[in-house]
């Protein structure tokens, strides 16, 4: 085949795949994939090897790989967006509103939910198009505004009978069969769910979660019998669980109606089934509620104190469950602004090595390279360098974690106390350096006099309890011809002035 043939015949399995069912089974949409994205790197592709990484993507976002979905998506978009492919664009934002949702930034969700739209090209295939509204509606419906979802799921469904494809309508169904079951509007909900055995009796069979809906909606008006054979297939084994933990959804609802129609036996029959399935499969979020019901459960027989510690056991899995999630969460976002950071990073690590990490304040670094500089503007320019007095022996005496803490409150009140040009920052130690460019030799021996005193003044019993902290400061103003080195030393001269006449004071 010549390249152009082989571009084209991949790019036809490759919009096949975008539209098509088969994304509800991961093994098999990774595996063509993988295939078709080989074929686009060799026939060089680039636009094709996107569309693939978006259907992978998909995937693993499914499968709970937040982090690398999340970034490559950002990696697409950023692509798609310099090359002008809308397309593409499109893909990526469909799946980076999904990566948001699961990262419970709804707000964020909704924009690129609203882009997956936006910028799909009037000619996208009609099967790519319903998926795109599919996500702008749970987006839309994430944030609230169920009207607007209303709206593109009506659009799905009049796509999805244009092309004959039932899967598709069963998924806008099943969200507003949801929507409202949770709003709890029972004659809209039961509607609909009519509507979905509809489109399940002309052969496409019901998904657990679809089945799950279904239950539930059935469970609004008590109608406990027909729930019985609308998850008996779960019961049995028989029905498709394609996203893992939806037949654990079913066998929650079984055990809660099973509950609210006086039958605890049996409801402790599908609750113990649902444990077993969550344990065996690793579903902790689906693991966490069955606690709930269980407690619940307990508390239907009489059962008060196993309920209590149940309900117990309970609260103290969703906070450990919650907590992974932020964790989970945290390193998706790190993740995906890898390549954002690094860039970013390059500046924060050059602004990072001039400072301090006890004080935060600047370092000696930062200083030998400001101090030649300001030097070399010319006008007044006093130079202090600062020593506590005896801070050996606030270590010694207290603790070093103490002396740390000395440290740090003196970086705060150096920090306030230099505002406009003049800089603050710590030599090492317990020795710290104060520029005062625009100050002459008075006006810079009064400022340090004032800083003196501040540090004399201040309320150190709290950290200290009782004993006192001073501090000792030399003081000097360059000359036209002082070099960094020299003004240094100068200053330092006459701190050891200082020190030897008695310390808690400026000498200049
Ligand atoms: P002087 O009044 O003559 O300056 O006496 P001094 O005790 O302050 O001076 P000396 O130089 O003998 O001791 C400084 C002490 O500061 C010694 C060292 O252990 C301590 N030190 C240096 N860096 C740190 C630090 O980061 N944290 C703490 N807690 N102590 C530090
Ligand atoms: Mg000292
Ligand atoms: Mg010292």
């Amino acid at each position: 085949m010549t390249a152009e043939l082989v571009i084209r015949d991949h790019r036809v399995r490759l919009a096949e795949l975008e539209g098509s069912r088969a994304l509800d089974e991961f093994a098999m949409t990774r595996r063509q994939a993988a295939e078709l994205r080989a074929l686009a790197v060799e026939a060089g592709d680039d636009e094709a090897v996107h569309r693939c990484d978006m259907l992978v993507a998909d995937v693993l976002l499914r499968e709970g790989h937040l982090g690398p979905a999340g970034h490559s998506a950002h990696q697409t978009q950023e692509w798609a967006e310099t090359h002008a492919r809308p397309f593409v664009q499109a893909r990526a934002h469909r799946v980076l509103a999904n990566f948001y949702r699961m990262l419970g930034d709804f707000p964020e969700a909704l924009a690129h939910g609203v882009q997956g739209v936006a910028k799909l090209p009037p000619e996208a295939a009609p099967a790519v198009r319903a998926r795109h509204l599919i996500m702008l509606a749970c987006t839309l419906d994430d944030s609230g505004s169920f009207d607007e979802g209303e709206t593109r799921y009506h659009e799905v469904l009049r796509i999805s009978a244009e092309i004959g494809d039932d899967g598709l309508a069963l998924r806008a169904l099943n969200n507003m069969a949801f929507n409202a079951y949770e709003a709890d509007d029972e004659p809209a909900a039961s509607v609909l769910a009519g509507r979905m055995r509809e489109v399940a009796a002309r052969g496409r069979a019901l998904t657990a979660k679809e089945l799950d809906t279904i239950a539930r909606v059935e469970m609004m008006s008590g109608r406990y019998a027909t729930l019985e054979v609308t998850l008996a297939g779960v019961l049995d084994g028989t029905v498709l669980d394609a996203d893992g933990d939806g037949a654990a959804e079913c066998l929650l609802t079984l055990a809660e109606a099973r509950r609210l129609s006086d039958r605890p036996t049996a409801a402790q029959v599908a609750l113990d089934r649902a444990v077993e399935l969550c344990e065996r499969r690793g579903l902790a979020r689906a693991r966490v509620q069955l606690r709930r019901e269980q407690a619940a459960l307990f508390a239907a027989t009489g059962r008060y104190k196993e309920a209590y510690e149940e309900q117990l056991r309970y609260q103290d899995n969703l906070s450990t469950l919650q907590s992974t999630q932020r964790e989970a969460r945290a390193q998706a976002m790190q993740a995906i602004f890898e390549a954002n950071e690094a860039r970013q990073a390059t500046e924060q690590f050059r602004e990072m090595a001039h400072r301090d990490a006890l004080t935060g304040l600047h370092n000696r670094r930062y200083i030998d390279e400001q101090l030649p500089k300001l030097l070399g503007r010319g006008g007044h320019l006093s130079v202090a360098i600062l020593d506590l007095d005896h801070f050996k022996h606030i270590n010694d005496t207290l603790s070093h974690a103490i002396g740390d803490a000395v440290l740090q409150q003196l970086g705060r009140l150096l920090q306030d106390r230099t505002t406009g040009p003049a800089v603050a920052a710590r030599l090492g130690g317990e020795e710290f350096v104060l520029i005062l460019p625009g100050l002459d030799a008075a006006a810079a021996a009064l400022y340090c006099e004032r800083v003196r005193r501040a540090i004399h003044d201040f309320g150190w019993t709290t950290i200290t309890g009782g004993l006192p902290v001073t501090s000792s400061i030399g003081v000097t103003t360059a000359a036209p011809a002082s070099t960094a080195a020299a003004l240094l030393a100068a200053a330092d001269r006459n701190l050891y002035v200082a020190k030897r006449t008695g310390r808690d004071r400026v000498v200049v």
